[in-house]
């Protein structure tokens, strides 16, 4: 498992992971892996996973690592992963990025970019809150989106450190088009000579 590119995408909700990690899955062939997405679809389905997430996902809260971890080691194993991938809100904590380190050390491979997304509060609280009026996500409403914000500041933020130490932050300013954006995060990966293959 050595060809093909590996992003992380990380960043605030609400700052455009979701949309970002789509444009970028197409420019790349890769497939993106949302670990939001994939426990919205347990969810809504009822799995036992879905059973055991939903109240932390209700609360704002992230699911625990246990299970987060397991569902990612699963979902990297699958042939479409063998060529690259992207990671879109995993990992959250450090438990989950020795998990990452892991797998991809007995894999043989590493990550090549994390892409983050910066984006001012107001601003992701103010797109949140028109999300929740247009789709409804339960986790949305205004004190839950707060907490998810302090979930993030306190668990996810001091990734960013530990990735910058190893060489592998592109900072990418979230505001603006979502066209601009996808600019922005694609010329920042060619300066560091990660291109579509
Ligand atoms: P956002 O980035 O806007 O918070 P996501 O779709 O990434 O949205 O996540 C929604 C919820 O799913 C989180 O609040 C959390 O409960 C759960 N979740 C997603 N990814 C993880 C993860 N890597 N670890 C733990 N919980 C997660």
């Amino acid at each position: 498992m050595t060809s093909g590119t590996r992003l992380l995408l990380i960043g605030p909700p609400g700052a455009g992971k979701g949309t970002q990690a789509l444009e970028l899955s197409r420019a790349f062939g890769i497939p993106a892996i949302s670990t939001g997405d994939i426990f919205r679809h347990n969810v809504k389905n009822e799995t036992p996973l879905g059973l055991q997430a939903k109240a932390f996902m209700d609360a704002g809260d992230n699911v625990p690592d246990s299970l987060t971890n397991d569902l990612i080691t699963d979902r990297l194993a699958d042939p479409d992963c063998g060529g690259g991938f992207l990671l879109d809100g995993y990992p959250r904590t450090p438990d989950q990025v020795r998990h990452l380190d892991d797998f991809l050390a007995t894999h043989d491979t590493a990550l090549d970019v994390v892409v983050q997304l910066v984006a001012d509060p107001d601003v992701v609280v103010e797109r949140l809150r028109l999300r929740a009026i247009d789709q409804g996500r339960s986790d949305d409403d205004e004190s839950v989106v707060r907490h998810r914000l302090q979930v993030y500041q306190e668990q996810t933020a001091p990734l960013i450190d530990i990735f910058t130490s190893r060489g592998l932050v592109a900072p990418i300013d979230g505001i603006g088009d979502i066209t601009e954006v996808t600019h922005r995060i694609m010329a920042a990966l060619t300066a560091r000579r990660i291109t579509p293959s």
